[in-house]
């Protein structure tokens, strides 16, 4: 087994950069995965791209996927349209930004080369906040997954799931994370966060609070 090598999924948004510069710090060798499945937001995968350079990661793999895959979300389908709020609103429960199982399969990707790269641990940047309005990102998800992965002996990890948003961010200033080197929205507008969809509306919040 590789022991110090991990696979880290790479988005381009704040919580996998941070888990990127805290992984780098703990000296891991790290195998970055991004996914293009013609997400509003595919500018995303830019910055992963920048980071993925910037932290030096052995490799850093895109991964194209069907979009049809996912035409039930308004993260995807261009008919739908994203919610949006204005700061100060709390949403709860599923947000239409949900993306069917998307991390089932993501992760399910990930344990594919876990295994075949004989990698036993991969890291993935669930916060505490991802939490409230995504099923997908909770702790019990991850145990469940974490119950089919032990047949292969690899381990789903999830450090910042206990941290909300702003700690999230107070982590990422601690690791010298340049925040203008991410983006957290949903649907940027001319590669530029909206301000308005629920990815930008928690930033605020994390930022602000
Ligand atoms: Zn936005």
């Amino acid at each position: 087994m590789e022991k110090n090598k991990v696979i880290l999924l790479l988005s381009g948004g704040i919580d996998s950069t941070t888990l990127l510069a805290k992984l780098k710090k703990e000296n891991k060798e790290v195998i970055a995965i991004s996914f293009f499945y013609e997400q509003k937001h595919a500018i995303e995968l830019q910055y992963a791209r920048n980071n993925a350079k910037k932290y030096n990661v052995i490799e850093h793999k895109v991964i194209q996927l069907d979009s049809q895959l996912f035409s039930g979300s308004a993260l995807v389908n261009s008919e739908k349209q994203l919610s949006t709020y204005s700061n100060g609103e709390n949403p709860i429960g599923q947000e239409n930004a949900y993306v069917p199982y998307r991390n089932l399969v993501f992760l399910s990707m990930a344990l594919s080369l876990a295994e075949s790269s004989k990698i036993n641990n991969i890291y993935i940047a669930f916060n505490k906040d991802d939490c409230v309005n995504f099923w997908d990102c909770k702790s019990a998800f991850l145990t469940q997954l974490n119950l089919i992965s032990e047949h292969s002996n690899i381990q789903i990890q999830a450090p910042l799931i206990e941290l909300t948003k702003k700690e999230v961010i107070m982590l990422s200033q601690k690791l010298e994370v340049d925040l203008n080197e991410t983006i957290s929205c949903y649907q940027p507008i001319n590669d530029k966060e909206c301000g308005k969809c629920l990815s930008c509306l928690v930033k605020s919040r994390g930022l602000n609070n």
